[in-house]
C-alpha cells in the first residue's frame, strides 16, 4: 500500500465531516480559556473514532490530551481552537462585516489549525490499524494560544515525555516548510503600593503609586538603548489608581511584556525592567509586587523532524484552488489598504518575481510548496507557545494558506477567508500533510534518528518553564 494514497484516500473520505466540525468551531469563536463548546465538540469526536481522552489537563477547563495506541513511535500533533476579540466576520464575505450579534472571530484561523491536526490525528490512527503498526497518535488539545497558552505548562507536567516528535501547522498567506524561527516572550504584572492623601491639602502626605508607574516607563524607555536591537519592551496599564485628580493614587499596575530571540535573553532583560520598578519605588516612597505571568519560549524547526515534514509536503503539494476560490481571494485583496496592498506586492515579487506580480495579483492564492533549506533562515518576530513544546521533543512546523497571498494576521480578513471554501482547502491540505509526516515515521522509525540528539544539542537538554515563574 502507498502511504501518499493511503492518506489521500482517507482525508478526502473524512473531508466532509471534518469541514462540518470546522464550521461549528468557527462559528462557536471561542476566546482563550473560553473554548468549552470547541474543545468538548473536539473531544467528543476523537472518543467516538477510538481514542482516549483526558480532560482538564494542566488545571485547564478547556485543555485536553487524546491518544491511540501504544508504544513507540509516539507522534503528536497540536490543535489549538481560541479566537480573538472585534475580529467578528461573515464567512467568505470580502467586505468588513461582523456577524450579528459576535464580537470575536478566528482572526489567526486556529478553527482551522485544530481541526487540520484532526484529519492528521484521524489519518494516522487508521494507519495504525490497518497495518497492525506498533505506535501511538497524540492529539494535545491546546487551549488559549492567544491568551496564557497552555503548552508551556504540559512541557513542564511532563507530557511530552514519551513523545518522539510532534508535527504541528499554522494558518498562514504561503505555504512551505521553511527554516523559521519566533521570538520568546516573558510577563510580568507590576503592581505599586502608595498612600493616598487630599492632593491639594495634604499632598506631602500622599506616595503615588501612580508616579511610580510613570517614572518605571521613563526607566524602561531609556533602557530600551541598551538592549539588543531585536528585543521589544511593551507596556500597558491595568489600573491607572482611580479616576480622581484630588486623590493621591495609592493604588496602580502595569503589564509589562519583553520580547528577544532566545527566552534567557528576554528573561535577562526582564530582570533590568523589574530593577526599573525598584527605582520607580526609591524615587515615590511606594512598595512595589512582580507577578510573573505568561512566558512562551522561543520557536525553533528541529531539522531532522522538518525535512520529514516537508517531504510529505513536496508529496501532498499545494491546496488545490478552484476558479471560485481564486476570485473570492481576489475580492478581499481589493479590500486591502495601500500598506497592505505594497506589502502583497512584496510578497508576491519575493516569490514568483516582480515579472509575475501582475498575473498573481488578479489570481492571488499561493500555488507554491517550500522545501525545507536550513540554509535559508526566516525570524518571525511574533511568539506562539509551540517554542516550549520544541524544547522537550523534536517539533516541526508547517504553514498552508487558508487565505490571500499577504493576508494580515489577526484580522477579519483572515476570519472571513478561514471561514470560506479557502480556510477549507487550506486546513485539508495541511491535515493531509502532518498525516503523511506521521505515516511515514510509523512505517521507518528510523527517520526520526537523530532528532532528540539535534534537540539537546541545541538546548543544552534543559527546560525551564517560562510560564508562572
Ligand atoms: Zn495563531
Amino acid at each position: 500500500m502507498k502511504e501518499l494514497e493511503f492518506v489521500e484516500t482517507e482525508a478526502e473520505e473524512l473531508k466532509a465531516f471534518m469541514f462540518e466540525i470546522h464550521r461549528k468551531i468557527w462559528e462557536y469563536a471561542e476566546i482563550s480559556d473560553g473554548e468549552f463548546e470547541s474543545s468538548e465538540l473536539l473531544c467528543q469526536v476523537l472518543e467516538e473514532e477510538g481514542f482516549s481522552v483526558r480532560k482538564n489537563v494542566c488545571g485547564r477547563t478547556t485543555a485536553f490530551i487524546a491518544e491511540f495506541g501504544e508504544g513507540h513511535p509516539a507522534v503528536g500533533f497540536l490543535g489549538e481552537y481560541d479566537a480573538l476579540p472585534g475580529l467578528s466576520q461573515e464567512a467568505g464575505y470580502p467586505i468588513k462585516r461582523p456577524v450579528e450579534g459576535a464580537a470575536c472571530g478566528h482572526g489567526c484561523g486556529h478553527s482551522a489549525l485544530g481541526v487540520a491536526s484532526l484529519i492528521a490525528a484521524f489519518t494516522a490512527k487508521r494507519y495504525l490499524e490497518k497495518t497492525g503498526e506498533s505506535g501511538k497518535v497524540i492529539y494535545y488539545g491546546c487551549c488559549a494560544e492567544e491568551g496564557e497558552g497552555v503548552k508551556p505548562l504540559m512541557a513542564r507536567d511532563g507530557e511530552f515525555e514519551d513523545t518522539d516528535c510532534v508535527f504541528a501547522w499554522h494558518p498562514a498567506s504561503v505555504n512551505g516548510v521553511t527554516n523559521t524561527e519566533m521570538i520568546a516572550v516573558k510577563t510580568i504584572h507590576v503592581t505599586f503600593d502608595g498612600t493616598t492623601s487630599h492632593a491639594g491639602a495634604a499632598p506631602h502626605l500622599g506616595r503615588s503609586a501612580l508616579d511610580a508607574c510613570e517614572l518605571m516607563n521613563v526607566g524602561v524607555n531609556y533602557l530600551r538603548e541598551h538592549v539588543i536591537q531585536e528585543a521589544r519592551l511593551q507596556y500597558a496599564y491595568l489600573d491607572t489608581g482611580g479616576t480622581a485628580p484630588n486623590v493621591v493614587q495609592d493604588h496602580a499596575k502595569l503589564i509589562y511584556g519583553v520580547r528577544a530571540p532566545r527566552i534567557y535573553q528576554a528573561e535577562e532583560i526582564l530582570k533590568r525592567v523589574i530593577q526599573c520598578a525598584e527605582g520607580a519605588t526609591l524615587m515615590t516612597g511606594t512598595g512595589v509586587r512582580i507577578e510573573p505571568r505568561m512566558g512562551y519560549s522561543d520557536v525553533f524547526q528541529n531539522f531532522v523532524t522538518a525535512r520529514i515534514l516537508s517531504d510529505a509536503a513536496q508529496e501532498i503539494g499545494a491546496p488545490g484552488w478552484t476558479e471560485e476560490d481564486y476570485q473570492l481571494a481576489k475580492a478581499f485583496t481589493d479590500q486591502y489598504n495601500s500598506v497592505q496592498k505594497s506589502e502583497m506586492e512584496a510578497l508576491i515579487g519575493r516569490r514568483y518575481g516582480t515579472e509575475r506580480l501582475k498575473e498573481v495579483e488578479e489570481r492571488p492564492l499561493d500555488t507554491k510548496m517550500d522545501g525545507f533549506d536550513e540554509k535559508q533562515h526566516f525570524m518571525i518576530y511574533g511568539c506562539s507557545d509551540v517554542g516550549d513544546v520544541g524544547y522537550v521533543t523534536p517539533t516541526a512546523s508547517l504553514s498552508v494558506a487558508t487565505g490571500a497571498l499577504g493576508t494580515p494576521g489577526h484580522s477579519w480578513f483572515m476570519t472571513g477567508m478561514t471561514g470560506s471554501s479557502i480556510g477549507e482547502k487550506g486546513l485539508l491540505c495541511a491535515g493531509k500533510i502532518m498525516g503523511l509526516a506521521a505515516v511515514k515515521v510509523f512505517k521507518d522509525p528510523g527517520l526520526l534518528k537523530g532528532a532528540q540528539e539535534e534537540r539537546i544539542g541545541r538546548t543544552g537538554g534543559i527546560y525551564k518553564c517560562p510560564m508562572y515563574g
